[in-house]
């Protein structure tokens, strides 16, 4: 009960999206931070300490701040041109005014504002470089110099200027050792990431290989079995199965070599995956046996993509192969019904018998075998 009251209250908060989250988050921790200075500032004020109306806008300010960027990041309305990194520069530089503000009414109190510096780094921790983490770390340092030396100058006697110099050095410390951590962290992320993308990439790569063969690059056996088994599930679909084997293919191999013969499985693997629909599932079956399934064909209609496939392979003859040599098969055609993988199965059967039925038949010829025997 409790951890789902937890994610949805997270998902509420952050949004869905973990780059979002992330961001989001940011920015969530970021100004909770400014706005509960604001109103210890305001404690400072009701102690006497600080002008109130002056207290009293910095809490203003620091909630406007809060809110938009809160709704910004959590909302991902904002304009294109309105990226992770810009928008970081823009919080930083709002939270920058909001700590020199706070650090110029709090007098006495001053030191806490200079703590605060610690969040800006933070901001950009996942959308800045580490150069642009270092020069938006050195530009809140310079404007809180500035208030610093400002303040000295008109209130020597609030703002005593030792005290003044010892803040500019703890300041540069908190701002340094913050930006250190933050670009380290940006770094880790960014290698995180990297790796990850490598992964999926590694991941992609090794699904191709496992569902796919190597030389003509067709769906291979095993991963063929697995669409025919989900073909065969759907209920109601009529299809048609066809297996197609290269004639005399071993003359090539003998005559013009191996790699010859990889050439023309290619070559007939290219050709057919052009003339198929992309719904249709051509497989390497054996070394030079295809197997072709058509989802919602009729056996006339697969009749007619076998002899199509003929025709192009006809028109496309392979030099390599031999003057005038063009790539010839036999195939079976068998339809199936779609009542399940024993249908499925038995239609596979007769389309071989078609297929060998058309090898004793003289080659180059499809065969169709309608109805179970
Ligand atoms: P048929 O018309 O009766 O089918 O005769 P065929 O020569 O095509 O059939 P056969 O079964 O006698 O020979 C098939 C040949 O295919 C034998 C085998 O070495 C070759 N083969 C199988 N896989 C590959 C491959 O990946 N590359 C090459 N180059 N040849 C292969
Ligand atoms: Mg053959
Ligand atoms: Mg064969």
């Amino acid at each position: 009960m409790l951890p789902s009251a937890m994610r949805f209250l997270g998902n509420l908060l952050l949004g869905r999206d973990p780059d979002q989250r992330l961001h989001t988050l940011l920015t969530l921790v970021g100004w909770t931070t400014c706005v509960l200075m604001s109103v210890a500032h305001y404690a400072e004020a009701v102690l006497g300490l600080a002008d109130e109306a002056n207290t009293s806008w910095l809490a203003v300010f620091s909630t406007i701040g809060a809110l938009l960027f809160y709704l910004l990041m959590r909302s991902g309305v904002a304009p294109q041109w309105v990226t992770h990194a810009r928008l970081s520069w823009v919080q930083a530089s709002w939270a920058t005014v909001a700590i020199c503000w706070a650090y110029a009414l709090s007098g006495p109190a001053r030191g806490a504002a200079v703590l605060l510096l610690v969040l800006l780094p933070l901001f950009g921790m996942f959308s800045l470089t580490p150069r642009q983490t270092w020069r938006m770390a050195v530009a809140a340092y310079l404007a809180v110099a500035l208030v610093m030396a400002w303040k000295a100058q008109v209130e020597p006697e609030r703002y005593d200027p030792r005290i003044e110099l010892l803040h500019l050095v703890f300041a540069g410390i908190v701002l340094s050792v913050s930006s250190v951590l933050a670009t380290l962290i940006g770094r880790l992320k960014r290698q995180s990431e990297q790796e990850r993308s490598k992964l999926a990439c590694a991941l992609e790569r090794i699904e191709a290989l496992a569902t796919h063969d190597e030389l003509t690059g067709l769906t291979n056996r095993r991963a063929a079995g697995e669409r025919l088994r989900r073909a065969a599930r759907e209920p109601g679909a009529s299809m048609c199965v066809a297996m197609i084997d290269l004639d005399r293919f071993k003359q090539v191999n003998d005559s013009r070599g191996h790699a010859v013969g990889d050439e023309v499985l290619r070559h007939f693997a290219r050709v057919a995956r052009q003339t198929v629909r992309a719904e249709d599932m051509l497989a390497r079956w054996g070394g030079e046996e295809f197997l072709l399934l058509m989802p919602a064909t009729t056996p006339e209609q697969a009749l007619t993509v076998l002899a199509r496939l003929r025709e192009r392979l006809r028109a496309a003859p392979l030099a390599c192969a031999g003057a005038g040599y063009t790539v010839t098969f036999s195939a079976g055609v068998a339809p199936c019904g779609g009542a399940g993988e024993a249908d499925l199965d038995a239609a596979i059967a007769r389309a071989d018998d078609a297929m060998y039925r058309a090898k004793r038949e003289g080659r180059d010829r499809t065969l169709l075998q309608p109805v179970a025997a």
